[in-house]
């Protein structure tokens, strides 16, 4: 009989195959699959260009800091996670990021046999997390985006929280209180319904070591690299300035995205 976390774990990860449509794949490998053990010679992990220019998010969000963080940050993510894998083996071809992420607790940390080099856990939970993280944030963000939230994403919004006023209360608390470095999500569970919380670091919810799970629909970066040119310390204003960016569209197509 399996038990309830195997259950939702294999729901997940059906539902990371649909990510690997979306693009966050591990695609394919290198193109080879081998029983299980491939060495992927070419970067798997390509920086996605910006659905945008660079001062498209303007003022709220300033051209330099978008420079950085996608130039320079993201940038540093996927260079690291391609190196990571180019040593790993034990990996399936077609396999998504999301699916590793729901299996992470299972990834040794032991690299101590040369000839069979395991990947780290700890540096595919932060170079991965930042990479697939950054990918999610550059498309749930638009120029001219924000307002109140439209489609079948309102409805679920009003029924998991009374209002939007107070989701985006509840969300901007937890970006607040996320001490040091972190996102702020509004996730999906399993019935459907959103729920919101906050990860250390570049852990995602989809991660198994993860204490909030969930399928995420919106993501905020709160690491200083994301406002602290324009904003300083003033976390609370780059929250408020980021409200006016929110692409609805996206977050109704991963909502809609469903959970089989
Ligand atoms: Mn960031």
């Amino acid at each position: 009989m399996e038990n309830q976390q195997d259950s939702s774990r294999r729901k997940f990860i059906k539902q990371s195959a649909i990510l690997t449509a979306a693009g966050m794949t591990i695609s394919a490998m290198g193109g080879q699959v081998i029983a299980g053990i491939t060495r992927p010679e070419e970067d798997i992990f390509k920086l996605p260009e910006l659905p945008y220019a660079y001062d498209a998010l303007e003022p709220h969000i300033d051209k330099m800091t978008m420079q950085i963080h996608h130039g320079k940050h993201h940038a540093g993510y996927a260079t690291k996670l391609n190196e990571i894998f180019k040593g790993a083996t034990g990996f399936d071809g077609a396999i998504s990021l999301g699916m590793i992420f729901q299996t992470l607790s299972s990834i040794s940390d032991d690299n101590s046999d040369p000839a069979h080099p395991s990947p780290y856990q700890v540096a595919i939970r932060n170079q991965g997390g930042g990479y697939y993280n950054h990918n999610m944030f550059w498309r749930l963000m638009k120029p001219n985006g924000g307002g109140s939230p439209t489609g079948k994403i309102a409805e679920v919004i009003s029924a998991s929280f009374d209002s939007f006023d107070n989701m985006k209360s509840k969300m901007n608390q937890a970006a607040l209180n996320r001490f040091g470095s972190g996102w702020a999500w509004l996730v999906k569970d399993e019935a459907g319904k959103l729920q919101i919380g906050s990860t250390p670091n570049q852990d995602n919810p989809l991660m198994d070591i993860c204490e909030f799970k969930g399928y995420p629909v919106l993501c905020l970066d709160v690491w200083e690299h994301a406002y602290y040119l324009k904003y300083q310390n003033k976390r609370a204003d780059y929250l408020n300035a980021w409200w006016n960016l929110v692409n609805w569209d996206e977050v109704n197509r991963l909502y809609a995205e469903e959970i089989k």
